[in-house]
């Protein structure tokens, strides 16, 4: 593999390999249960159901379980906050994934705070999202810690780096970017309001860019030298592509996540990352 490119799926699995480990010497005797995540699908979103699926296929290869909840798209607020209170008493449940988005009538900021922080292993609770804002230890949402990960495993500098994020939601852009500085980087956050994103992104040493805009950043956005951390994922005609045109920038990068194969895998090893540390808590094991 060109060596420009980061290799999301061999990092991915390496994480996975040890949890897979620990998981066995944890309960692989049978006496202690295993780790379990419940995942609640409200709806018939064939991309977000392809999503659970991958989930409930990641847990099972390291000795995880998984429950699934589905809901109708029709489901009623009533029947969203039962489940998610059932599972918040559930001592055998270890994290709760609430896969977005929600159907249009139900409103994800009104059911994501119900969700127990302990077993918040999305981190989008606002006790999760205070916790990072405090940098203090609690869930990180998935898609930042595995970023933050990446970087750090492929030695790029962050401790005074110049890092620009491109979008601001709290599932990816506005996380990152708060983690980011806590690693020591400056760091700016362009958003669709932003004048001269070309210019502020020409800036980055690390650019992140999560708009969920197909190929918006080309060769024109980017430094000579710059890691390049790719997130979005489109299905085209021509195949997946992400928020990066690929092919415009490889000459100018240091580094650059490929898509598909770049932070899509490392999204989901930091939710078993998130729900075996939960488990561990909910255990009292070290
Ligand atoms: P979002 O729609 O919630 O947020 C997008 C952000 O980008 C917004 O803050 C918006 O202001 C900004 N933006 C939009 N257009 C812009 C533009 N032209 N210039 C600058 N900023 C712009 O999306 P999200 O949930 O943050 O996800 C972003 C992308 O990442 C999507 O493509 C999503 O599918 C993908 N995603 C991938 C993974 C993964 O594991 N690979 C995980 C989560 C999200």
């Amino acid at each position: 593999m060109n060596e420009k490119i980061i290799d999301g799926k061999a990092h991915a699995l390496r994480v996975k390999e040890k949890i897979k480990a620990e998981i066995q010497a944890t309960c692989g005797s049978g006496q202690v249960r295993q780790p379990c995540l419940a995942v609640i699908l409200v709806g018939n979103d064939p991309a977000s159901g392809v999503y659970v699926r991958n989930k409930e296929l990641a847990c099972h290869s390291i000795g995880m379980k998984s429950e699934s909840f589905r809901l109708d798209e029709r489901a009623t607020a009533a029947e969203l906050e039962d489940i998610i209170h059932k599972l918040n008493e559930d001592k055998n449940i270890d994290g709760i994934l609430l896969q977005l988005p929600l159907p249009r009538h139900l409103d994800s900021f009104h059911f994501i705070p119900m969700i127990d922080p302990k077993k918040d292993v999305d981190g989008l609770t606002p006790s999760s999202q205070g916790l990072i804002n405090w940098n203090k230890p609690g869930h990180r949402p998935c898609t930042p810690a595995g970023i933050i990960y990446l970087l750090k495993e492929e030695n790029i500098p962050l401790v005074g780096a110049n890092a620009v994020v491109i979008g601001r939601s709290v599932l990816v852009g506005w996380s990152v970017a708060t983690l980011l500085q806590q690693q020591g980087a400056t760091v700016t956050v362009i958003h669709s309001k932003s004048k001269n994103p070309e210019k502020i992104s020409r800036t980055a040493d690390i650019l992140v860019v999560a708009a969920g805009k197909p190929l918006l950043v080309n060769n024109e956005w980017v430094k000579e030298k710059a890691t390049i951390i790719d997130v979005g994922i489109h299905k085209t005609e021509k195949g997946l592509v992400g928020d990066v045109d690929f092919k415009s920038v490889i000459e100018l990068a240091h580094k650059i996540t490929p898509v598909p194969g770049g932070v899509g895998p490392m999204t989901i090893t930091m939710l078993m990352n998130n729900t075996f540390d939960a488990y561990k808590m909910n255990l009292g094991i070290e």
